[in-house]
């Protein structure tokens, strides 16, 4: 039988590291978590309760309130992956808009927030066979993985692709906007004190501008086959 591993995706907003992680875990038959959900509900749960807005953030609150936040993903079989569920509730809809999106690197610059989602991370990925994606999956969370990708891709592509998948979606955004948002976020993810995304040194980077999902998957399950 092929050996378990644990594969670990980074890499900038937008660069399609979720689709990348799906289509690896189908084809192996292992779990994918997207830890970017992870961050992205304790920013939905931070909105919710008013303790950020544009003009004010209450971090020790939110920072006092993270034993109540319970995070859990749940199969969904039709979709292949697991949802996020917060406090019960699934929020897989609410946060991915942009109002999230522009708030979520600000929470996840907190220590406090980091640690709790990272012991909850490594938890989930003891027994392996786990195809994680993040900023800081191949850093910090599993510095030990198999394999380690990063990926990168103009700020333009990753806007444009982000910004259709808003559109499909029935979001009103502009692309100007979106852009501002991938161009914000890559600024504040890369210059934090807390676990900044970096490459890993043993990373294998991925620039996916020019390529199709289809060549890069097949790129990655190559790498994948020559580990196992
Ligand atoms: O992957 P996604 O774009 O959904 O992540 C949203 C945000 O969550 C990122 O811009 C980053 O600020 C934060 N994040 C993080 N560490 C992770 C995953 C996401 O800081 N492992």
């Amino acid at each position: 039988m092929d050996k378990k591993i644990t594969i670990a995706i980074d890499g900038f907003s937008s660069t399609g590291k979720s689709t990348l992680a799906k289509q690896l875990a189908a084809a192996l038959g292992y779990v994918y978590v997207d830890t970017g959900a992870m961050y992205r509900a304790v920013t939905y749960f931070a909105l919710q309760n008013g303790y950020i807005d544009a003009a004010f953030f209450d971090k020790e609150t939110l920072i006092r309130s993270l034993p109540f936040i319970n995070l859990q993903f749940q199969f969904n079989p039709d979709l292949g992956f697991g949802e996020m569920y917060l406090n019960g509730t699934n929020v897989e809809q609410e946060i991915r808009s942009l109002r999230v999106s522009n708030f979520v690197s600000k929470i996840a610059e907190i220590s406090e927030v980091r640690a709790k989602l990272v012991e909850q991370q490594k938890e989930m990925g003891k027994d392996k066979a786990i195809v994680m994606d993040g900023r800081d999956i191949g850093t910090v969370v599993f510095p030990d993985a198999e394999l380690k990708i990063f990926m990168t891709a103009s700020a333009q592509t990753r806007a444009q692709r982000r910004f259709d998948e808003l559109q499909q979606k029935g979001d009103a955004v502009s692309y100007k906007e979106v852009l501002q948002n991938v161009e914000e976020r890559d600024y504040i993810d890369t210059h934090r004190d807390d676990s900044p995304l970096v490459k890993a040194e043993n990373a294998i980077e991925i620039d996916n501008s020019h390529l199709s999902r289809e060549e890069q998957f097949d790129k990655v399950l190559a790498l994948v086959n020559r580990i196992q």
